[in-house]
C-alpha cells in the first residue's frame, strides 16, 4: 500500500495519539455504560485530526464525471471571519491538516493564496486539489506552503480535445497546454511543494445520472508524457467513482459494457506503459482502488464495521454543513452540524452531540456497503482498540511520519 493510503500508520503517529486516545477512551466507557445499563457518558469536545475543507460550491467547469454535481453552484457561502474563528480553535485543539478540495473549485474562493497563508500560520499541513484553471492563485498559495504540503491537479486527459469534452470549462480558451504552462511557475515559486497530475480512469459504460461519460483509457500514456514534460512530480491513476441514489460514492465496475476483466486488462497495459516514464524526478502512482479492481477484491473493502470511527477523526467541512465523510459529502443523513460547527462554545457542544448521534445512528455496515472504503482497515483497527480493553494504546504507537492527511 502506498504510504499516503496507510491511514492506520498515520494514526499510529505519536503527534495524533492524544486525539485517538480521547476517542477510544470515550468509546470504551460508552460501551461499558451500555452493557451495564448506566447513563452514557457525554461526547468529549473532539476535533478531527484532518478535514476536507470545501471553500466554495462555485465551479468554472462542468465535468461530465463530477460526483459533486448536485451540490455545485448552490450559492451557499461561508462568512470568512466565522470560518477563520472555527479553524483557529480547531488548530489549537489538535487539527493537523486541511485538504482544500471539492464540492466546487477551491481557487475560486476570494484571496485564495492569502487563505492558504492563514492556514499555514495556524501550523497546519495544507493540500490543494484543484482543476488547475487559476494558475496565479496556485502560485500565490505555493509561496506559503512547505515540503509536507502538496498540490494536485485533476486533469484526467492527455489531449486538449478530450480535456474539453470531459471538463467543459466555462471559458472555452482553457485547455491542458495553458494549465500545464503554470507548473514551472508554481515550482519556481516554491520548489519543495509536490505537484501532481491526477487522472481518474473512466471506461465505456460508466455514467452519471445515466448520462454516459467519456472513456479515457487510451490517453493514459499521453497524459503521463505530458505530465513529465510539464514538470509535474508525479501522475496518479484511479478508477472513476459514481454516486448511488443513496448519495454514496461507489465504484461499480459491473456497469462497464465489456467484461470487466477486459477493461482491467486494457487499463493495466496502459498504466504499465506509463510507468516506463518514471525516473528519479517523476513518479507514476496507481491508486489502491485500481489494484483492487484488478484483483477482483474491491468488494472486500465494502465490509465496514457498524460504527465508522473515522467520522470523529476526519470530517468534511462545506458551506452547506459539516459531514462525516468525503464519500457522503452533502448528503443529509451524513450531516454532523452546520457550517459554523466549531466557531464558538455553543456550536461546539452541538457538534459534539451531533457527532455522538451520527456515531450511533449512521450504520456504516449498510450505508457504506457499496463503498470501496479506503478507511476500511483503519476502522477495523480502531474497532479492535475499543472492543479489546487489553490493548494498550501506548503499545500501538508507531513512527512519526509527519503526514497528517486523512
Ligand atoms: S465507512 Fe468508509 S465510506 Fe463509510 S463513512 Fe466511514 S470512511 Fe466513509
Amino acid at each position: 500500500m502506498h504510504a499516503i493510503h496507510d491511514f492506520t500508520g498515520k494514526l499510529r503517529q505519536p503527534a495524533v495519539a492524544g486525539a485517538l486516545g480521547t476517542y477510544v477512551q470515550w468509546r470504551r466507557e460508552l460501551e461499558r455504560a451500555r452493557e451495564a445499563g448506566e447513563p452514557e457518558p457525554a461526547a468529549p469536545d473532539l476535533v478531527p485530526v484532518s478535514i476536507n475543507l470545501d471553500l466554495t460550491t462555485a465551479c468554472n467547469y462542468r465535468c461530465t464525471h463530477c460526483i459533486d454535481w448536485d451540490i455545485l453552484n448552490t450559492k451557499h457561502k461561508y462568512r470568512e471571519e466565522e470560518l477563520r474563528e472555527g479553524l483557529t480553535w480547531m488548530a489549537s485543539q489538535g487539527l493537523r491538516s486541511v485538504i482544500l478540495i471539492g464540492g466546487g473549485e477551491p481557487t475560486l474562493f476570494p484571496r485564495f493564496g492569502a487563505f492558504v497563508g492563514f492556514l499555514k500560520e495556524l501550523g497546519l499541513q495544507v493540500a490543494i486539489v484543484t482543476n488547475g484553471s487559476r494558475g496565479q492563485a496556485l502560485v500565490d498559495a505555493a509561496g506559503h506552503m512547505d515540503a509536507q504540503d502538496w498540490i494536485r491537479l485533476s486533469l484526467d486527459s492527455g489531449s486538449n480535445e478530450l480535456f474539453a469534452e470531459m471538463h467543459r470549462p466555462t471559458d472555452p480558451r482553457m485547455n491542458l497546454d495553458l494549465i500545464c504552462s503554470w507548473i514551472p511557475k508554481i515550482k519556481a515559486a516554491n520548489p519543495v511543494v509536490r505537484v501532481g497530475f491526477s487522472y481518474i480512469i473512466v471506461w465505456s459504460g460508466a455514467s452519471r445520472d445515466d448520462e454516459e461519460i467519456n472513456e479515457n483509457i487510451h490517453e493514459i500514456v499521453l497524459a503521463a508524457g505530458r505530465a513529465k514534460d510539464a514538470g509535474f512530480d508525479y501522475i496518479s491513476f484511479k478508477p472513476v467513482l459514481e454516486r448511488q441514489e443513496s448519495g454514496a460514492e461507489v465504484m461499480d465496475p459491473g456497469k462497464a459494457e465489456m467484461e470487466i476483466q477486459g477493461v482491467v486488462a486494457r487499463i493495466r497495459a496502459e498504466v504499465e506503459k506509463a510507468k516506463q516514464l518514471s525516473d528519479e524526478g517523476f513518479d507514476v502512482y496507481e491508486s489502491i482502488n485500481l489494484r483492487l479492481l484488478e484483483e477482483g477484491s474491491w468488494s472486500e473493502f465494502t465490509r465496514q464495521p457498524r460504527t465508522c470511527h473515522m467520522q470523529a477523526l476526519r470530517q468534511v467541512l462545506t458551506p452547506t454543513g459539516l459531514f462525516n465523510c468525503p464519500a457522503h459529502r452533502g448528503v443529509s443523513k451524513a450531516r454532523i452540524a452546520g457550517a459554523t460547527a466549531y466557531r464558538d462554545a455553543e456550536a461546539r457542544r452541538e457538534t459534539a452531540d451531533g457527532l455522538a448521534d451520527l456515531l450511533a445512528t449512521f450504520d456504516a455496515s449498510t450505508e457504506c456497503a457499496q463503498v470501496t472504503c479506503l478507511y476500511n482497515s483503519v476502522n477495523w483497527w480502531i474497532e479492535r482498540l475499543i472492543r479489546d480493553p487489553e490493548v494498550d494504546l501506548a503499545g500501538e504507537l508507531g513512527e512519526e511520519r509527519l503526514d497528517y492527511f486523512l
